[in-house]
């Protein structure tokens, strides 16, 4: 079977992928399964540029095919913040019920609340120029925090096809329609494609 590292040592993250590239006859790997622990650091201005990093510093130091996320929220009146900051806005440490009031309380004034989140997959095959995936969901800001699923700052972005914030639909939904399924599902037409 062939091996694909994933940059991540984020379960849900290594879970997603597993799901969807396993059927496709790749055995997913992820930072635990390396010979020692790696640290990187997202030094990156953009979600493809820290994609990039991630993915080719595994695939560089250890030879071997790596995949790599990146995403984060974009709001639009905000000079596009958090952005790549996202998970790192207001500190590391904060919680999201504190960065998603923050977030409402800076919106409180502004007319345009548009909104989306972005992800951008990079694959990066030794002896390879690294291929970046992205896409997004077009969202706008809610006025006040809404449901209680998902993660982050879901439960700020109203999404108008389901008349609801993501934080309020299943898993199954906001996959079917979000920037990292839509991301997920560019890989893996690549790959049927350009198998590694
Ligand atoms: P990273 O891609 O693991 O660096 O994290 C990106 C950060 O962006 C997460 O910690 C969240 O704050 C935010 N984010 C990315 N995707 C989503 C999403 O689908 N829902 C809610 N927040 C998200």
């Amino acid at each position: 079977m062939k091996e694909l590292f994933i940059a991540s040592a984020n379960a849900h993250k290594i879970e997603e992928f597993k799901h969807m590239l396993e059927p496709l006859g790749y055995k997913v790997k992820c930072l635990n399964d390396l010979p020692k622990l790696i640290d990187i650091e997202e030094t990156g201005e953009t979600f493809e540029e820290n994609a990039i990093i991630k993915a080719k510093t595994i695939s560089d130091q250890f030879n071997i095919p790596c995949i790599s996320d990146d995403s984060g929220l974009e709001i639009d009146a905000l000079n596009f913040e958090p952005g790549v900051q996202s998970a790192r806005y207001l500190g590391h440490d904060t919680s999201y019920d504190y960065k998603n009031n923050v977030l409402i309380e800076r919106m409180k004034d502004q007319t345009n609340r548009a909104c989306r989140f972005v992800c951008a997959i990079a694959l990066c095959v030794p002896g390879s120029d690294p291929v970046v995936f992205r896409d997004t969901i077009e969202g706008t800001v809610a006025t006040e925090i809404v449901g209680k699923k998902g993660f982050g700052y879901d439960p700020i972005v109203y999404y108008e096809p389901f008349k609801t914030t993501l934080a309020n639909v299943s898993e199954e939904q906001k996959n079917s329609v979000s920037h990292r399924g839509k991301a997920l599902l560019k890989l893996l037409e690549y790959l049927n494609e350009n198998p590694i």
